[in-house]
């Protein structure tokens, strides 16, 4: 069903930077958001506003290349699970997040990836497995190994992160950007 995947916009000018579609998944209360907030405007909030508008553009550089990325925020819309669909659509990449103090929410993200196996060929979409909130050491329910081994056994990229420290969190974005680049290339974009 997916549409678009694995195909980054250009405005048809070969001088423009590709554009790439990047959706945020996770459940509720994960950081989805904070992660979003703290690589756009290197901002942390404890209570974080209800966002009007869920839709991000950013443009960076990786390696000498420019390139916009689009973010996708489900700005808590995670809850019905009918949008999926739709918010995957042309989805060039996908940061799959949980929070790893809290074992459910690493169950849940194993089930989205899941959902975007089924959506998407491989080749068709970036996932980066990403541990939040890694500064809770202290109630830790999810091992860095335990992280890093579903990661391998799916071939996805994996990265712990603090939103709140800003730890990893322009790495995990940077990491998206390199792959969707590489992929890019390869395919003669
Ligand atoms: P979302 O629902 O997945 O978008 O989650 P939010 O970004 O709204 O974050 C939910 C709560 O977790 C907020 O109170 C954030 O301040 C907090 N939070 C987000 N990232 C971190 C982090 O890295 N560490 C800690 N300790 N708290 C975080």
């Amino acid at each position: 069903m997916a549409q678009a995947g694995g195909n980054p916009r250009s405005d048809g000018d070969s001088q423009q930077p590709s554009i790439f579609k990047v959706v945020l998944l996770g459940s509720s209360s994960v950081g989805k958001s904070s992660l979003a907030l703290r690589f756009l405007k290197n901002d942390f909030r404890e209570i974080l506003p209800t966002l009007g508008c869920a839709f991000f553009t950013h443009m960076m550089e990786v390696d000498g290349k420019a390139l916009k990325l689009e973010l996708w925020d489900t700005a808590g819309q995670e809850k019905y699970h009918s949008v999926c669909h739709l918010y995957f659509r042309g989805a060039n990449a996908a940061l799959l997040v949980y929070d790893i103090a809290k074992k459910d929410t690493f169950h849940r993200a194993q089930n989205w990836w899941k959902e975007l196996e089924n959506e998407f060929q491989p080749e068709e979409i970036v996932v980066i497995l990403v541990g939040n909130k890694m500064d809770l050491e202290d109630s830790r329910e999810v091992t860095f190994e335990e992280g890093k081994t579903f990661s391998e056994s799916n071939k996805l990229l994996f990265m712990e992160t603090s939103a709140k420290l800003n730890y990893q969190v322009t790495e995990a974005f940077t990491a998206i950007a390199r792959e969707l680049l590489q992929r890019e290339e390869q395919h003669g974009g």
